[in-house]
């Protein structure tokens, strides 16, 4: 269902807001949940970021607060009254930007703490007094510990993208900043999946809930086309010359499994005269926003990333995803495609997959129900070097540590000339059924009464270092605790750093 936002009867100043943002009609989420949070009950949402879902709790957060709007300059008249945290620094960035466009009209003030910025121009703003604050869970308990901001007027608090903050690690964070507002407020939680231990956490913090539920991201695969390319690991690179060329693809990005592989393919891409830039956990925050605007601003054609950038990042008009490698974890193949295809344009999810990735390809392929087409990369490509930027006449291709050919370029090579389309039969792409399974929310495959990680094993939370103690404190804590190892254990190999871990590697919420 989509209706008006003129049924809201919304505050003239966040009407107008709106309509400045050229909104038509509400999204589901936001049709279901505005009313909802108007009305000051709990909610518990199955919606990710790009379906609205900001808008849907901000709108109504700030109908409510603006009770308290007052042109006043005292602090103390602009205590926090809201509260939403969310997983990652860039997610935090993008709702602050969104929460401030629809504020923009009243005199409700918001602003945003995460980490990896420096603590004073945030303890400035904080001092100066805001009504939403957002924030990402290490940064937020810094400032609470520096006494940089009072939360006992809190009223309404969002747990945004949840299960993720779970999966960082941050639920003992959450534990502890839940524990400094007050009891009586309206609880507002939204998570990808409605795992055993999201139901937990809603039920220790929410009171009696109205779940609302919009279709998963896959469903909005709909509008992306999956395709699967069987390359050995050295064709790869090949592989995505390849496929931008065919398809005249101006920017993509491209998911890789560890920060090191990331950095390397980054290079090898510039080396071949591709714009790219990198975006890891390893890149000071300053670097990460910088590296979005690049991609943002057109400077740069190609972002290759970590899962850090899987999930919620809502640029639009990326038209196409290169899983570089499968994912480990099967939900992240579905997080990394919803990068594309957005707000209902049509995008294109490639997968390269070499011949040892048959079980995390099988588990993708249990996850979206659908089989993929495994197509072999077209031999002109297999053993061809890239050509760089298609289309420009020039030849870009460099040497690399692991290119020991040195043949010239063939006269297609030379003159870009565009590839033959080979393509587009269904058989190919595989896309997304409308089947029903694809409108409900994700439920894991555990019977619902298997216990949360963190009870099942109380080493998975005891044992967990806070995702707000620093990188430095548990290198520490390797050496004093055996207990510990397990966080900060080095992966087998170096450079197959989990997203798990490198999320929790480089917390996102702390100061480094
Ligand atoms: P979100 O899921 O909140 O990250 O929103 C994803 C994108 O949808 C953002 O760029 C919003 O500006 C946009 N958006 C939110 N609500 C609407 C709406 N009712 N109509 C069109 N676009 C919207």
């Amino acid at each position: 269902m989509s209706d008006s936002f003129s049924q809201l009867s919304l505050a003239p100043a966040l009407a107008r807001a709106v309509a400045e943002m050229g909104y038509e009609s509400m999204t589901p989420i936001q049709a279901q949940a505005i009313p909802v949070v108007l009305q000051g009950r709990d909610v518990m949402g199955a919606a990710q970021t790009g379906t609205g879902k900001t808008a849907a709790f901000s709108l109504p957060l700030l109908q409510r607060m603006m009770k308290h709007e007052n042109a006043s300059t005292s602090p103390a008249r602009h205590p926090v009254r809201a509260l939403v945290l969310l997983p990652t620094r860039e997610l935090a960035d993008q709702v602050a930007q969104q929460v401030a466009l629809y504020a923009k009209y009243t005199h409700l003030r918001s602003t945003v703490v995460f980490g990896g910025m420096d603590m004073k121009p945030q303890t400035a703003e904080l001092k100066k007094g805001v009504e939403v604050l957002v924030a990402t869970p290490g940064r937020l308990l810094d400032h609470i510990e520096a006494k940089n901001c009072v939360l006992n007027q809190v009223e309404y608090v969002v747990l945004d993208e949840a299960d993720r903050m779970l999966d960082i690690g941050f639920l003992p964070d959450l534990q502890r900043i839940l524990s400094y507002l007050p009891k009586q407020r309206t609880t507002l939680l939204f998570s990808a999946t409605f795992s055993p231990e999201i139901k937990r956490l809603a039920g220790s913090y929410l009171q009696d809930p109205v779940t609302i539920e919009v279709a998963r991201s896959n469903a909005t695969a709909s509008t992306v086309e999956q395709r699967f390319i069987g390359v050995s690991d050295d064709d790869k690179r090949r592989a995505i010359h390849h496929v931008l060329r065919e398809r005249g693809l101006k920017q993509a990005f491209i998911f890789v499994n560890s920060k090191l592989g990331c950095a390397r393919l980054a290079r090898s891409l510039e080396r071949e005269g591709l714009k790219t830039t990198a975006l890891h956990g390893d890149k000071s925050q300053d670097e990460r926003l910088k590296a979005l605007e690049a991609f943002k601003s057109g400077a740069v054609d190609l972002l290759v990333c970590t899962d850090v950038a899987a999930r919620g990042l809502d640029i639009k008009d990326v038209p196409a995803v290169f899983n570089f490698d499968l994912p480990f974890n099967a939900e992240d193949y579905v997080h990394r495609i919803g990068r594309t295809g957005r707000a209902g344009a049509s995008g294109l999810a490639v997968s390269l997959v070499s011949p040892s990735d048959s079980r995390l390809l099988a588990d993708i392929e249990k996850l979206i129900k659908i089989k993929a087409n495994v197509e072999p990369l077209p031999l002109e490509d297999a053993g061809a070097k890239p050509v760089g930027r298609y289309n420009d006449g020039r030849r870009h291709w460099g040497r690399d540590e692991d290119d020991d050919s040195s043949r010239a370029p063939t006269p297609r090579e030379r003159g870009g000339e565009r590839e033959r389309p080979v393509r587009a039969s269904p058989r190919h792409g595989s896309r997304a059924p409308t089947d029903p399974f694809f409108d409900k929310p994700y439920e894991p495959t555990v019977s619902a009464d298997d216990k949360p990680r963190w009870e099942a094993d109380p080493r998975a939370s005891s044992g967990r270092i806070s995702a707000n103690i620093k990188p430095k404190k548990r290198v520490a804590a390797l050496f004093r605790s055996p207990v510990q190892v397990p966080v900060v254990a080095a992966p087998a190999q170096p450079e197959e750093v989990t997203p798990a871990l490198e999320s929790a590697a480089v917390p996102e919420g702390s100061s480094h």
